[in-house]
């Protein structure tokens, strides 16, 4: 159990926040971000949202009055020694803040994780975490509605459902339970458009993204007698189609559409590196399969970055190794 007062009690105690959070984040990352500066907005805190990556496009109708910043060393310099209280949301080790991770590290300020990841460094005074959430947004919607801290309202609500919609992949996932459409269906009392909110983050593609979808699909290969489907993307293909990193996501899961296969594997080439994603169906654990590359997330879904690297080289060990988890 999270304890919640505790945070209500680091809220109401301190007046400014920076918040931030993951390195390519997705609609639990930003919609959470989201969520917590209006809160603390509505509190009259002082709060700054700022990010390693850029805000996805398709996420940008969360950014109203730019509100989210994009890290840059020479105008943020100070601010991890300025705010009061600096707040990790959806990630829980340093290193996924990227060039923001020194700062990070060397801040003195207060520093709170809220997240729902397995397998937490010891990066912050106070780590929020409940790794049964089926999302960060859960755990910020769980945390208002304890501590009545605010009254929610359309903004936040509509933050909140984003984040769920999206990590729960529309509602499909392990961890959308009861509880979770009982939260959902609060959100929609308060006015949230399901229609609108799906349609914004996923039915407003680039062309260029579809056209990359297009060669993933084409690059599936099965192996392991069909269990492991697996994709790749090259930065030849970003560099012909115009497409951006951020374009990828949930291209991971068209592997495990296929009959039979149960783990599915994403490369995708980096302009420095490159980057696998996991996916698996039951009860294989690619958070520990992620984690012998330095990676990490959760029981089906997870994913590792690889900065020196060549991609091509390393498709085969990834693959053996991968497939000594479907024995
Ligand atoms: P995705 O494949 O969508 O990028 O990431 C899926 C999940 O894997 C994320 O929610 C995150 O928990 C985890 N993940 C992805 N990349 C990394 C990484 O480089 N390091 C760690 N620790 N976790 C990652
Ligand atoms: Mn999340």
């Amino acid at each position: 159990m999270i304890d919640f007062e505790k945070l209500k009690s680091i809220i109401l105690n301190n007046s400014s926040f920076l918040i931030t959070t993951h390195v390519n984040p997705d609609a639990d990352a930003i919609g959470s971000e989201v969520a917590f500066y209006y809160l603390l907005k509505k509190l009259n805190k002082k709060a700054f949202i700022v990010n390693h990556s850029l805000t996805p496009y398709n996420m940008e109708f969360f950014n109203d009055g730019n509100i989210i910043q994009h890290y840059n060393e020479s105008i943020h310099k100070n601010i991890f020694n300025e705010v009061d209280v600096i707040v990790a949301l959806d990630f829980n080790r340093a290193d996924r803040t990227v060039r923001m991770e020194k700062a990070f590290r060397e801040s003195n300020k207060l520093k709170i994780c809220i997240d729902h990841h397995q397998d937490p460094e010891n990066f912050a005074d106070h780590l929020f975490i409940d790794a049964k959430s089926c999302a960060t947004g859960q755990i910020i919607f769980e945390f208002v509605k304890s501590t009545k801290i605010i009254e929610l309202d359309l903004k936040i609500a509509e933050a909140i459902y984003a984040a769920i919609m999206t990590d729960t992949g529309s509602f499909r996932f392990e961890r959308t339970t009861s509880e979770v459409h009982k939260i959902v269906a609060e959100l929609l009392e308060i006015g949230v458009n399901p229609e609108k909110v799906y349609d914004q983050l996923y039915d407003q593609s680039k062309f260029s993204k579809i056209k990359l979808l297009g060669r993933a699909l084409n690059s599936i290969t099965l192996d392991a007698d069909g269990k492991l489907g697996y994709m790749s993307i090259t930065q030849k293909d970003f560099d012909e189609l115009n497409a951006i990193e951020s374009d990828t996501e949930n291209f991971v899961n068209y592997n495990l559409s296929i009959e039979n296969v149960i783990l599915g594997i994403l490369f995708i080439e980096l302009k420095n590196g490159f980057k696998v994603s996991f996916r698996s169906k039951g009860e294989i654990p690619v958070n520990l399969l992620a984690k012998e590359f330095g990676g990490g997330g959760h029981i089906n879904a997870s994913g590792a970055r690889f900065f020196t690297n060549n991609m091509q080289e390393m498709i085969p060990v990834i693959l053996s190794k991968a497939k000594s988890y479907l024995k």
